[in-house]
């Protein structure tokens, strides 16, 4: 039999086999049980690449957030003038600079680039 891969659900590395075929996890108690007896070691397995796959992508797109939130501390007018395009209000530009100047407006994107993200984050 091969080696069982940790829990796609929790991480959890602990899975037992029940009623002679069939992974299941022993923190959430998810259960590899749809398939042939003899298939569901496998289905289990892969079911674990396609979690990694998963949480791959969702890193990768939490990544190009960040990097575009610090692209706009970096150039904080160019965030005014995204707002301003999304709100349909005119750009200010004197008043853009004044701001960009201001380190609380800076804190500010920070705090909305941080919490624009995390919502759907379990851990
Ligand atoms: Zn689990």
């Amino acid at each position: 039999m091969s080696k069982l891969k940790p829990c796609p659900f929790c991480g959890c590395e602990e899975i037992e086999i029940i009623q002679h075929f069939h992974p299941r996890c022993t923190r959430c108690g998810c259960i590899q049980e749809s398939v042939i007896g003899c298939e569901a070691v496998p289905e289990w397995n892969g079911r674990t690449t396609d979690r990694l796959e998963k949480e791959n992508e969702e890193l990768k797109s939490e990544i190009v957030r960040l990097k575009s939130g610090l692209l706009m501390i970096e150039s904080p007018i160019l965030y005014l003038q995204e707002q301003a395009e999304r709100t349909g209000n005119d750009f200010n530009g004197a008043a853009a600079v004044s701001l960009s100047n201001d380190p609380e407006f800076l804190k500010y994107i920070a705090r909305q680039t941080l919490s624009a993200g995390g919502n759907n984050e379990d851990e």
